[in-house]
């Protein structure tokens, strides 16, 4: 319908221009249901018919302005009407509406609350547990899953009824989903026992869901994992979770991140600590040597008199920040390894080697046997 051109709220309503309150609270009413948002989620048209009759009755049911507009037309009411309903007005269909004034919130501005009386229900989020390696972290990944979730029935196409057949206005709560109550002075609302606030009950289901308008189905889905991820994060894709009930929205899938131990590597926040072997000699005279890294391998100099457990830094070898804040260092921690099962030969050259050592100066020895003297008083 064009916006410019307004129709007639007597039209709208479906009224005599002579309607009494009674009558046009009827005529609301009737209109209200047939095309409550709820019961017609993903239908604008619906949608607009609704706040068009809402606003109609709004106007139509005060009588100073359905004074003005019988007299003036449109014009005798601009500014009568700005989407912002009357409590008063709209208390007497708290039946329809539930909580009117979160519901007039979520349809004329404002974010919609998650109560939808017509039954249609947001479907449940998912979790959904994924493992990686240091590699990929590395270098942030693609991965495809495959997420068992609940997707609509396409027999019945999500209604739970069997084909050819509809589900029945509930007798307990003539098809609003909810009952009143009445609590010493309070009048308050529940979801209908009998139909579990649907509204409806079904007589037929349908014979694939057995009636719950959903079926277990594996969804493939391709999900982006970014460089630098860690254990413990959580990504969150939006409508990925379960399908809705009856036309509600579906869920969301939170995929929960651990990131496997790896055999060589160490993680530290988005440095990497490696140890490496290298030999006496190594140690002794320096030397170049391979180093493994998240990115392939890398040559990495140690002088000549590395002691064992000595750190090196390797930089920009470590993870990339998920924050996109740099990159971090690999440690590379040398560890000096005794020889064992010497060759005769081996062994003759080491004793020639301890021989003309003698008073040789080894700082960490030094130390340790000066400390030992002070104690001991040797
Ligand atoms: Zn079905
Ligand atoms: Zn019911």
């Amino acid at each position: 319908m064009a916006a410019t051109v307004k129709r007639d709220y007597y039209e709208i309503l479906g009224v005599a221009r002579s309607a009494t309150q009674e009558e046009l609270k009827k005529a609301y009413r009737k209109l209200a249901l047939q095309y409550h948002p709820d019961r017609n989620s993903n239908d604008p048209d619906a949608e607009e018919k609704f706040k068009e009759a809402t606003e109609a009755y709004e106007v139509l049911s005060d009588p100073k302005k359905r004074e003005a507009y019988d007299r003036f037309g449109h014009q005798g009411v601009q500014g009568g009407f700005s989407g912002g309903f009357n409590p008063e007005t709209f208390a007497e269909f708290s039946d329809i509406f539930g909580d009117f004034s979160d519901f007039f919130e979520g349809l004329f501005g404002g974010q919609r609350r998650q109560r939808r009386p017509g039954g249609a229900m947001r479907g449940e989020d998912l979790r959904y547990d994924l493992e990686l390696t240091l590699e990929e972290v590395a270098q942030g990944v693609e991965k495809k899953i495959d997420v068992p979730r609940h997707e609509t029935c396409e027999t019945c196409t999500g209604t739970g009824c069997a084909p050819g057949s509809s589900p029945t206005t509930c007798g307990a709560c003539n098809g609003f989903g909810q009952v009143r109550f009445s609590q010493g002075f309070f009048s308050v609302s529940r979801p209908c026992p009998r139909c579990g606030g649907r509204g409806s009950t079904i007589d037929s289901p349908c014979n694939a869901c057995s009636g719950a308008g959903r079926v277990l189905r594996r969804k493939k889905l391709s999900v982006k994992i970014p460089a630098g991820a860690e254990t413990g994060l959580r990504l969150k894709v939006t409508g990925e979770g379960e399908r809705g009930f009856r036309g509600g929205p579906p869920g969301d899938l939170y995929i929960f991140i651990t990131v496997k131990p790896h055999e060589l590597f160490e993680r530290d926040g988005d440095d990497i600590v490696c140890e490496v072997p290298v030999s006496i000699t190594q140690s002794a005279l320096g030397a170049e040597i391979e180093v493994p890294t998240l990115f392939g391998k890398a040559k990495m100099k140690i002088p000549a008199g590395t002691q064992t457990h000595k750190m090196f830094r390797l930089r920009g070898k470590g993870l990339p920040n998920i924050r996109q804040h740099g990159q971090g260092d690999q440690f590379v921690r040398v560890v000096v390894e005794t020889p064992t099962r010497l060759t005769s030969r081996q062994k003759e050259l080491l004793e020639e080697f301890a021989h003309i050592s003698g008073e040789q100066h080894n700082p960490i020895s030094q130390g340790f046997f000066d400390k030992v003297k002070d104690m001991f008083g040797g």
